[in-house]
């Protein structure tokens, strides 16, 4: 038996989408089986003009709007209308690797900015200066992140934005685990700061109604884009080579985003805040191991002491203890973190079964050795 704590799929830890949600789309089935038009429908797009507005997103309106496949469709297909081959997209490292993969597969160059764990895991404005060439096109950010957990206050958001502002760049920000913060923090849109750059902004169910397999996401753009018609062109061209998104899981999307914040699973008590509070001390107790404090999403990104084990090879190691213990993370090269120093845990799984984890943990670390 592995315990897989390898994907952030929360229906198979037993988080499911809730009853009242799955009631709407039954009441809906029978009237969701034409195609819809090919950025979605309009009451949906309309919930979702109704959330990013009240995030403090300025100027939307429903043709802004188009509902996907779960985001990760809109954001190979916002990189396939973009890029021409050879231009460049900045992507955090840590990343979601999706991210840097839609950028390969439009012919593009994937360019890693570090995100700074000393900082809690900040994106290193200097370090995103450095990296922008005549060929930059846009600029991902993923907040909350995935695969560290960390929220961006608002000063680092109006940095990355003036950063886009001053070289032309379009952000991209990944915000699907905005309704999954912890600790009383108010996440921020991106596009909220950044009134003055073409922003692309990715949400949708997955991950805040556990309804990863409906197939569920959206993005929205905002601002400025008086350079942007190709693209934009691009992008209603792709919606529509594919007809429509899953109709069904739309008619769900006005009920979802009514639900009220915070979610009751992300406070004390709460399943996803107590496995977090479980999964964070007891990394920082095992010798050679060490995490800095998620703040949302389900994900944890510990530091090994790779000179201690001598770890060469992080995806070995991962291999290795798959083998011995019969636990599943991600190697920490796999999220294209530059160094064979980090892994990813899924913290969705119970408390009782992370203490088994940790304990498998600390002895594979108390004889392993590359
Ligand atoms: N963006 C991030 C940061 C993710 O972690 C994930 C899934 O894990 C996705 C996008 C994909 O979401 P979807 O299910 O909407 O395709």
């Amino acid at each position: 038996h592995i315990i897989k704590l390898n994907i952030g799929n929360p229906a198979v830890f037993g988080f499911h989408t809730p009853e009242r949600i799955v009631n709407v789309l039954k009441d809906h089935l029978s009237i969701a089986d034409a195609y819809s038009d090919s950025a979605g429908i309009l009451e949906a797009r309309e919930a979702i003009l109704k959330y990013d507005t009240a995030k403090g997103i300025k100027g939307l309106t429903v043709d802004d709007i188009y509902l996907g496949n779960g985001c990760s469709e809109l954001i190979v297909n916002t990189m396939q209308a973009l890029l021409n081959p050879g231009d460049e997209i900045l992507i955090p490292a840590p990343d979601y690797p999706l991210w840097t993969a839609s950028v390969a597969l439009a012919n593009g160059k994937p360019v890693h900015y570090i995100c700074d764990e000393s900082s809690d895991w900040m994106p290193d404005i200097d370090d995103i200066k450095k990296k922008i060439t005549p060929r930059t096109r846009g600029l991902v950010i993923i907040n909350p992140n995935n695969p560290t957990g960390a929220i961006y206050p608002l000063e680092i958001l109006q940095e990355i934005a003036a950063i886009a502002e001053k070289n032309e760049l379009i952000l991209f920000s990944d915000e699907i685990y905005d309704r999954l913060a912890m600790d009383g923090i108010e996440h921020i849109s991106t596009a909220a700061v950044a009134e003055n750059v073409f922003c692309i902004t990715y949400n949708g169910l997955s991950k805040s109604h556990r309804a990863c397999g409906y197939r569920c996401g959206w993005m929205a753009l905002s601002g400025p884009r008086e350079n942007a018609e190709g693209f934009i062109a691009g992008l209603n061209v792709l919606a529509s080579m594919r007809l429509c998104s899953n109709v069904p899981a739309q008619t769900i999307v006005k009920a979802a985003l009514d639900d009220k914040l915070p979610d009751p699973d992300c406070i004390p008590g709460g399943r996803l805040y107590e496995q977090r509070n479980y999964i964070y001390e007891a990394i920082n107790t095992i010798p050679g191991m060490s995490a800095v404090k998620p703040k949302a999403s389900f994900y944890i990104f510990p530091k090994i002491d790779a000179k201690r084990f001598n770890i060469t090879d992080d995806e070995k190691f991962a291999i290795d203890l798959l083998r011995d213990k019969k636990i599943l993370i991600v190697n920490g090269t796999g999220f294209n973190w530059p160094a064979p120093d980090h892994f990813r845990i899924v913290y969705l799984a119970d408390i009782d079964t992370l203490k088994a984890v940790i304990d498998r943990f600390g002895d594979f670390l108390s004889y392993y050795h590359q």
